[in-house]
């Protein structure tokens, strides 16, 4: 089996004649954990479906050494599971069935799932505590529900890569945790290469071996989350103040700054002058 890594060069998409991703260039090795990051409209989302071999590009993207557009989509759907920001759900399907399908490129033409895809759905239902919901229409669940059951799809697939596109944002903070500590003890165990969306930046920084910040269509930085996560960076791309710290385990901790806190003792003062004497 060739080396299951991502590497991309020279990716150009264009999408209904406009120029959406140029020139971009990332690597994530074997067994790493590679966080795209960029502000609204960067291009991230398109990144990932063209790394899918989902969307036409120039350039080079090699999936464990071949190119994903070249397969057909069984063979495609052994090597990477990609699970879409916005995913299309058929409304009347179970939630069980949903996650069944990522086991579909390991089924037979006209044979029916075995046990072993069986116990795999299940497998990854009880460790997303999606279980309870296994019989639930996929119309009938919240948007985090909905969530965790496209990434349950996705890591029943089995795949050595995988690409999740915000796969935390519709989610409460303990089951972000429970989502991204999840994808961590696969992506060691079995040595997986993930590359993902992240928006919130100080989980990007948590997770991720290496960020690669798009902006404009463009990488603008890429590297270790220390040295694509500075307040210079975020000002320039994002437009936004932040504050930049680091944890106890050296890794960056990204917060707003609310611009004009110099009045803070103002407010305070009113605060008092309200108060009852
Ligand atoms: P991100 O995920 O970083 O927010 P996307 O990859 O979804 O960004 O989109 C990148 C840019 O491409 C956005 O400005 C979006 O409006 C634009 N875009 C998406 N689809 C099309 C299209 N069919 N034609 C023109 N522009 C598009
Ligand atoms: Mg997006």
């Amino acid at each position: 089996m060739p080396s299951p890594g991502v590497a991309v060069r020279g990716l150009a998409v264009r999408l209904d004649g406009t120029p959406i991703l140029r020139g971009v260039d990332l690597c994530a090795p074997a067994g790493s954990w590679l966080g795209v990051i960029g502000p609204n409209g960067a291009g991230k989302s398109t990144l990932l479906r063209a790394v899918a071999g989902l969307l036409r590009f120039d350039g080079e993207v090699r999936v464990g050494g071949v190119a994903p557009a070249a397969l057909s989509p069984r063979q495609r759907a052994r090597r990477l599971a990609y699970a879409p920001q916005v995913p299309v759900m058929p409304p009347d399907m179970a939630v069980f069935d949903y996650v069944l399908l990522g086991r579909t490129p390991y089924i037979g033409y006209l044979a029916r799932e075995s046990r072993a895809d069986r116990m795999a759905a299940t497998a990854i239902l009880d460790r997303l505590d999606l279980r309870p919901l296994q019989q639930r229409r996929l119309e009938s669940l919240s948007g985090g529900e909905r969530q965790r059951v496209v990434l349950a799809r996705a890591l029943a697939q089995e795949a050595p890569v995988l690409l999740l596109d915000e796969p935390t944002t519709s989610l409460d903070l303990g089951h972000q945790q429970q989502v991204l500590e999840l994808v961590d003890q696969l992506r060691r165990a079995d040595r997986l290469t993930v590359v993902t969306t992240l928006h919130d930046l100080s989980l990007a920084g948590q997770y991720a071996d290496e960020l690669l910040l798009l902006a404009g269509g463009r990488a603008v930085a890429a590297g270790e989350p220390v040295a694509v996560l500075t307040e210079e960076l975020l000002a320039a791309h994002y437009g936004a103040r932040v504050s930049v710290t680091t944890d106890g385990a050296g890794r960056p901790v990204v917060q707003l700054v609310r611009p004009g806190r110099s009045d803070r003792g103002e407010v305070g003062g009113n605060v008092g002058r309200q108060r009852p004497s």
